[in-house]
């Protein structure tokens, strides 16, 4: 499976802590990242992460667009629910991917732990065979 990991700044320690702890089951699936997010986690924890341009930059688009194809299977999106009311356009716009795509998508850790328990207990393998 490949799972696409990004957080807002005010996030970033918990996807870091979070990937630290579930580090075994990651290490077993294909990884990519915001680039920052994607740094701070690989030098956190050594897993292998496909690393996209920084969010500001285009990094969340480049994971959209690799939903769009089809390439991701789960997404850690990891919000700053407090930054601001409304989310921020692009951001919307990827979980409105995820819902068009049926991409399973974990905007806090506590679903993200859902997933992640899910995805070890094999719960995700239909998208492997709906790819077939
Ligand atoms: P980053 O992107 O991981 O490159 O910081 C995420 C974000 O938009 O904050």
């Amino acid at each position: 499976m490949t799972i696409a990991l990004t957080a807002h700044d005010a996030k970033k320690e918990l996807m870091v802590q979070f990937c630290i702890a579930y580090c075994g089951i990651l290490s077993r699936h294909t990884l990519c990242a915001t680039a920052t997010t994607g740094k701070l986690v690989a030098d956190a924890t050594g897993l292998n992460i496909q690393r996209f341009l920084s969010g500001p930059q285009g990094g969340d688009q480049q994971i959209a667009a690799h939903i769009s194809c089809d390439e991701i299977d789960l997404l850690l999106f990891f919000r700053d629910s407090l930054q601001d009311e409304t989310p921020m356009p692009k951001d919307k716009n990827l979980l409105r991917l995820c819902d068009n795509y049926n991409i399973p998508v974990a905007t806090n850790i506590a679903t993200a732990e859902v997933l992640i328990h899910g995805l070890e207990r094999g719960d995700l393998d239909w998208r492997e065979i709906v790819k077939l």
